[in-house]
């Protein structure tokens, strides 16, 4: 199948070179003049494991092309594929503003039936203003597919290329029916293609995001109270994961989870629900307990250091919002980075792969160290934000030695309490028996 992606992002990026890798020519389509020619040259824009490999070899045969011109991307392609950003507007809706704009020009370029596939994350009734839009404009017949992603960065080939189910969005029996054969490659181990109504399947993508921000924010409560009643989160963890009805997944207390889903997703659907007038109250607490989260380890750094830092100075591990990805949006090192740099703090910061793109935002306010090591010579203290495996298992001793004093905040409870203890190091971490020293 010939077809085009609009919006050469993570997500469009990602599924225009799975899409090529099972046969299909596809062109990507974006508005960003220098990540187009990184493309063009060879380069990939962002980091995401194992997406090299096949853009590399679809690029060499010829299926996967990149392109400015909207125009020329679209012509002869059947499919086109609409993987643009939603961001929050000012009241938290998603901004449709890039969509609509690309459905307007679309409708002027379309010569022949085509059909038109919504993969960004939308309110429920976008398929309709979708439509109207081409419409507005369009001399030919088409249809407009919601088909929302449910890729993770980090795992977004393999999720792609073996998605656990494919949502489809249509009352088009001929759309229907192309879909069927762009999915069919990728579920033919049995994995569900569920097909129903554009509403019910741009809903679907909230109510998944929103339920995995709640089990967080949930499991982030319980490790509080933990902390404040002598249970331990690591146990309770094991102990309810193990219950199917639960499952294991998403139990890991931390300081809060961030990125460019969960965040903006969370807040429009509550902004829909208010719109609705319906009062969503479980999702107004999730985003206060995810807000008051981000800084947790905040009043036990003043606890220990006092609230002036002027002078102290921290290594930050960990930028990404999390691991095997170089996305900072949302990402709760910066907010760690602020309330720290407000209290006069210096910093210095390591990230396996996310470096160059906190650079244009926090500037020389930090030094960005070239390993983890030489992020703690002559720190006060560490506050590990993102669980990069690379972390797990560093040269304590090395550290100990580096640093001015041996003190590790933890948000994301990568080692064992028992073993920092006997390794002499002030250790705290959410929810977790003798997290804080002074407690059980
Ligand atoms: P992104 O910001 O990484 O990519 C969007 C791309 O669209 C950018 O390269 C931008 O330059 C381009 N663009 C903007 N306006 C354009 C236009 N008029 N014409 C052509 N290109 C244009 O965003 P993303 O993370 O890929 O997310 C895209 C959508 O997918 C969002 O709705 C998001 O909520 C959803 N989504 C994201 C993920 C994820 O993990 N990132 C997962 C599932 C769904």
């Amino acid at each position: 199948m010939n077809i085009a992606v609009i919006g050469t992002g993570y997500v469009g990026l990602v599924t225009g070179t799975c899409f090529a890798e099972t046969g299909n020519q596809v062109t990507c389509i974006d508005i960003d003049a220098k990540k187009i020619e990184m493309l063009n040259g060879g380069e990939l824009p962002i980091y995401e494991p194992d997406l090299d490999v096949l853009y590399a070899r679809n690029r060499a045969q010829g299926r996967l092309t990149f392109t400015t011109d909207l125009a020329e991307g679209i012509a002869g392609a059947e499919l086109i594929m609409l993987a643009l950003p939603t961001p929050p507007d000012e009241d938290g809706s998603a901004d449709l503003s890039h969509i609509l704009a690309v459905a307007e020009d679309l409708g002027r370029l379309l010569t022949e039936y085509r059909v038109i596939v919504t993969k960004s994350t939308v309110p429920v009734g976008t398929a309709d203003l979708v439509r109207e839009a081409i419409a507005g404009n369009a001399k030919t017949d088409f249809d407009v597919v919601s088909n929302p992603e449910f890729l993770r960065e980090g795992f977004a080939v393999s999720d792609f290329m073996k998605p656990e189910r494919i949502v489809i969005g249509t009352s088009s029996d001929r759309a229907r029916r192309i879909m069927e054969r762009l999915t069919a490659p990728f579920v033919r181990q049995g994995n569900p293609v569920i097909y129903m109504d554009e509403r019910s399947a741009e809903m679907t993508k909230y109510a998944a995001n929103a339920f995995l921000a709640m089990k967080i924010s949930y499991m982030n409560e319980i490790a509080n109270l933990c902390e404040r009643i002598g249970a331990d989160v690591d146990h309770v963890r094991r102990g309810i994961g193990t219950d199917n009805r639960i499952g294991k997944r998403f139990l890991f207390p931390g300081i809060g989870y961030g990125g460019s889903c969960f965040p903006k997703d969370v807040q429009a659907l509550a902004r829909m629900a208010s719109e609705a007038e319906y009062s969503f109250d479980i999702l107004d607490a999730v985003m206060r307990v995810n807000q008051q989260q981000k800084t947790v380890l905040i009043p036990r750094i003043e606890a220990l250091f006092g609230s002036d830092l002027a002078d102290k100075k921290f290594a930050i591990w960990g930028l990404a919002f999390k691991p095997n990805t170089d996305d900072i949006r949302e990402a709760p090192s910066l907010f760690v980075i602020e309330e720290l740099r407000r209290r006069g703090a210096a910093i210095s910061v390591y990230d396996p792969e996310a470096m160059e793109n906190v650079k244009p935002l926090l500037g020389d306010e930090v030094e960005y160290a070239e390993n983890y090591y030489a992020a703690v010579q002559d720190a006060d203290a560490i506050v590990i934000v993102t669980e990069w495996a690379v972390f797990r298992n560093p040269d304590f001793k090395r550290i100990a030695e580096a640093m001015k004093s041996k003190v590790i905040f933890d948000g994301r409870n990568l080692y064992e309490v028992e073993l920092m203890r006997e390794l002499g190091f002030h250790y705290e971490s959410v929810g977790r028996k003798g997290t804080r020293p002074d407690a059980s």
